[in-house]
C-alpha cells in the first residue's frame, strides 16, 4: 500500500477539474431546461400576459387558457383541470418556462386540438319560424271582392319552417332537431333564443339557428329571396358571465372576440350554403339578393351559428302568389334543406375555419 500525499495545490486543482466536469454540464442542463416564456409562447403561437404584482399570468392559445402562478408548481388548465408540473420562474432576464412543463402544456394544447377536430358535430338544430299568433308579421293583399287575396308571413314561414324541420329530422335522426313553434302560437323572442340556449353541448358539439322570415317593402317591384347573418363588426358577449367565474377579467374580452370571430364565420358559412341551396331548387328568374348581414335581435342572442332566411316579399303580387302555392314553398324548403346539410357534412368533415 502506496501513501501518496498530495500538494495541496495539486489537491485544489482537482477538486476544481471534478467540479468543473459536474458544474459546467449543469449549467448547460439548465440552460437548456428552461425556456424563456416569450419563446414558448411563439412555439404555442400563444399569447401570454403576467401581471408582477398578483405574480399571476396566463398563457392563451386559440380558446384555451393555461393560468400560472409564479413559482408555483401547479397550472390551471382550461375551467377546471390541474397540472402539476414545474413552476415558471422570474430570474433577472424574464419568465422562463422549464422544458418539461412546456412539454405538458404542448401535450395539452394538442390535446385540445385534437378534441376539436376529431368527431366534431352539430348536436343540434333549431328551426325558427318566424312571428306567429297575434303577431302576423309581413301581410300581403291584393284585389278585392271574391279576387280579394292575402297572404301573412307568419304562415308562409310556418310551412316552410316545418317541412325543413321534419326533412332534418329523417336525415339526421340521432340529432336534436327543434323547432321554435309548430303551429299558429306566438313564442316571445326570449323564449325562441332560449330554447338554443339552454341546450347542454358537449365540448365538440354545436348547434345551428335558423329562424325563417318573408319580407316586405314599400317598393312592390322587390322580390326575392335572401339570407342574413350577423353583422362581424357587431361585438356581442358571447360568453355567460356566470359561466367565466375565475377567469382573470383581462382575458374575457379575448375570449369574446375569438368565439364571436368564429360564429361570425360559420353563420355566414351556413348562410352561403343556404343561399345556394335555394339558388338551385328555385328558377333561376327567382331574384337571388345575396348574402346580407345585420344585427337582427334572434341572430344577435343566439349564441351558436345562426341566420335569418328571407322567403321573398309578400308586397309583390306576383311573388305573393308564389308565396301562396304550396310547391314553391316546397322548393323553398328543398332548397334551405340542401343548405343546411352540405353546412353540416363540410362543418362534421373538416373542422376549422370553413371559409378557407
Ligand atoms: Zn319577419
Amino acid at each position: 500500500m502506496r501513501i501518496i500525499k498530495l500538494e495541496p495545490l495539486f489537491l485544489a486543482k482537482k477538486v476544481l477539474l471534478l467540479a468543473s466536469f459536474l458544474i459546467i454540464p449543469l449549467i448547460i442542463l439548465n440552460a437548456e431546461e428552461n425556456i424563456p416564456l416569450s419563446e414558448a409562447a411563439a412555439k404555442w403561437k400563444a399569447v401570454f400576459s403576467y401581471d408582477p404584482l398578483t405574480q399571476t399570468g396566463y398563457i392563451l392559445r386559440n380558446k384555451d387558457l393555461v393560468r400560472f402562478k409564479k413559482s408555483y408548481p401547479v397550472f390551471l388548465l382550461g375551467k377546471d383541470n390541474a397540472l402539476h408540473a414545474e413552476a415558471i420562474i422570474d430570474n433577472s432576464k424574464g419568465l422562463f418556462i422549464p422544458e418539461s412543463t412546456f412539454n405538458a402544456i404542448s401535450a395539452y394544447f394538442e390535446e385540445k386540438d385534437k378534441e376539436r377536430t376529431s368527431h366534431f358535430r352539430i348536436a343540434a338544430i333549431i328551426i325558427d319560424p318566424g312571428h306567429g299568433g297575434k303577431d302576423p308579421g309581413a301581410i300581403g293583399e291584393f284585389g278585392s271582392g271574391k279576387d280579394k287575396f292575402k297572404i301573412q308571413e307568419k304562415d308562409i314561414a310556418l310551412a316552410v319552417g316545418k317541412d325543413v324541420y321534419s326533412s332534418l329530422q329523417e336525415k339526421w335522426p340521432e340529432k336534436s332537431i327543434l323547432i321554435t313553434r309548430n303551429s299558429d302560437v306566438y313564442p316571445s323572442l326570449d323564449e325562441r333564443v332560449d330554447m338554443a340556449n339552454i341546450m347542454e353541448l358537449g365540448i365538440n358539439e354545436a348547434i345551428i339557428f335558423i329562424s325563417i322570415h318573408a319580407n316586405a317593402s314599400f317598393n312592390k317591384s322587390a322580390s326575392g329571396y335572401e339570407v342574413w347573418y350577423l353583422n362581424p363588426d357587431y361585438r356581442r358577449t358571447v360568453m355567460d358571465d356566470k359561466k367565466s367565474v375565475g377567469v382573470d377579467s383581462q382575458v374575457l374580452p379575448i375570449l369574446n372576440a375569438m368565439l364571436e370571430e368564429e360564429y361570425t364565420t360559420e353563420s355566414i358559412f351556413l348562410a352561403k350554403n343556404i343561399l345556394s341551396g335555394m339558388k338551385k331548387t328555385l328558377s333561376p328568374d327567382i331574384p337571388d339578393r345575396g348574402l346580407r348581414a345585420e344585427e337582427w335581435f334572434v341572430v344577435r342572442n343566439a349564441k351558436m351559428p345562426s341566420v335569418l332566411v328571407e322567403l321573398g316579399f309578400v308586397t309583390n303580387e306576383a311573388e305573393a302568389r308564389r308565396l301562396a302555392d304550396p310547391a314553391y314553398l316546397k322548393s323553398l324548403s328543398e332548397g334551405i334543406y340542401n343548405g343546411i346539410s352540405d353546412f353540416i357534412e363540410y362543418f362534421e368533415n373538416r373542422k376549422g375555419n370553413p371559409l378557407h
